[in-house]
């Protein structure tokens, strides 16, 4: 708050700049209605909005539907084009009174129960400039008074606690005719915050940035909602890890590092910095060899829920590969366990030394210079 001073904040606009004259009074009171000051009711409000996400996510499109609606530029919908978009994943959903998220008359920004938190934003075609970039990312105007720019940084902020798993809806509307009370269809998909750091150095520099949102998936969406719930549970023997996004873990799966030059950058990346076998079963009976002092052959990516389980049970296919189910281990004790699960040291010295999903959470960058 201290970073805030009195003056004239510019609100990047493509079409159309506006200027909000901020006082640090102004800020001290946004600050009253954005952040509760007891802890329980931080956490029931951030429990709230996930939970009102979860309601909404069954009715959301895929991002490539979403992306085609954006880029119709057209204020009404056409029967051929309401066809592409469903073809393409598309849910359309005509207005509805009694939701606030699906009425076409309301302002760009929709707050979420006690109005901390944004559930969702809106695009209306015509009325921004704003582009959807090739990955799927597009700026979001922050509204043009205090309160709304502070809940822009505040909503920020959380998504960077959540390590980006701040989701929310951006919702788009086109006007088409069913009958004379009915006349506007919508279609929403779940986006989260991205690009954050630059905005929550200085609030003085960046309180009138945009916010970046990028879009998602459904299933990533109710991953990363499910998590936000299970945080909420009591406290367990194990520790509880955020959804590794779907783009990592595709780009670390077994097949994708396994004898590969992105699999020995890893392991180069272990040895440098001093990672350790977690098994006991180590060349010339050690116990949690060096990585540095093993060659490369030497080691190898294990899985924690065996590949020959795995292909007993075909439900788990999809995840056997998963950068999660990986770690790194030195070759004597890969084949010491052989297709047998590692008991309960082994799974707790593998959870201490991190699964290679935890490596990448954690290290991407880092194990991507070596
Ligand atoms: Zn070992």
């Amino acid at each position: 708050m201290n970073e805030i001073q009195d003056g004239a904040y510019k609100i990047s606009s493509p079409s159309d700049a506006k200027v909000v004259n901020v006082k640090k009074s102004q800020i001290k009171s946004a600050l009253n209605i954005l952040c509760p000051r007891k802890i329980d009711l931080l956490e029931s409000d951030i429990l709230n909005h996930f939970n009102a996400l979860r309601n909404y996510i069954q009715f959301c499109s895929s991002p490539q539907s979403f992306r085609t609606a954006w880029g119709l530029r057209s204020e009404t919908l056409s029967p051929y084009d309401a066809d592409r978009l469903i073809k393409e994943g598309a849910q359309l959903i005509p207005q509805n009174r009694e939701t606030r998220i699906f009425q076409y008359n309301q302002q760009g920004n929709e707050l979420g129960i006690n109005k901390r938190l944004i559930l969702a934003v809106r695009h209306s075609e015509g009325n921004y400039d704003d582009e959807l970039n090739d990955v799927g990312q597009f700026q979001y105007q922050s509204p043009n008074n205090t309160s709304g720019m502070l809940r822009c940084r505040w909503c920020q902020y959380l998504a960077d606690q959540f390590k980006g798993g701040f989701i929310l809806l951006a919702v788009m509307w086109f006007k088409t005719p069913i009958n004379e009370k009915v006349n506007h269809v919508f279609i929403a998909t779940p986006v989260k915050i991205v690009n954050i750091i630059n905005d929550l150095t200085d609030l003085g520099d960046s309180l009138q940035n945009p916010l970046n949102l990028q879009l998602i998936a459904r299933q990533e969406a109710l991953s990363s909602i499910n998590h936000v719930f299970t945080l909420a549970e009591p406290e367990s023997d194990y520790q509880k890890h955020f959804p590794l996004e779907d783009g990592l873990t595709r780009e670390y799966s077994f097949d994708k590092i396994n004898t590969t030059s992105k699999g020995r950058t890893i392991k180069r990346w272990a040895q440098k910095t001093g990672k350790r076998c977690p098994g006991i079963h180590c060349k010339n009976n050690q116990n949690h060899v060096e990585f540095k002092d093993l060659r490369l052959s030497e080691i190898t990516f294990g899985h924690i829920i065996s590949q020959k389980w795995a292909n007993t049970y075909p439900f788990l296919s999809e995840t056997v590969n998963h950068p999660d189910n990986l770690y790194l281990t030195c070759r004597n004790c890969n084949s010491s366990l052989s297709d047998l699960f590692p008991g309960k040291k082994l799974r707790d010295q593998i959870e201490l030394t991190g699964t290679i999903g935890d490596w990448i959470r954690n290290y991407e960058v880092e194990i991507k210079k070596k």
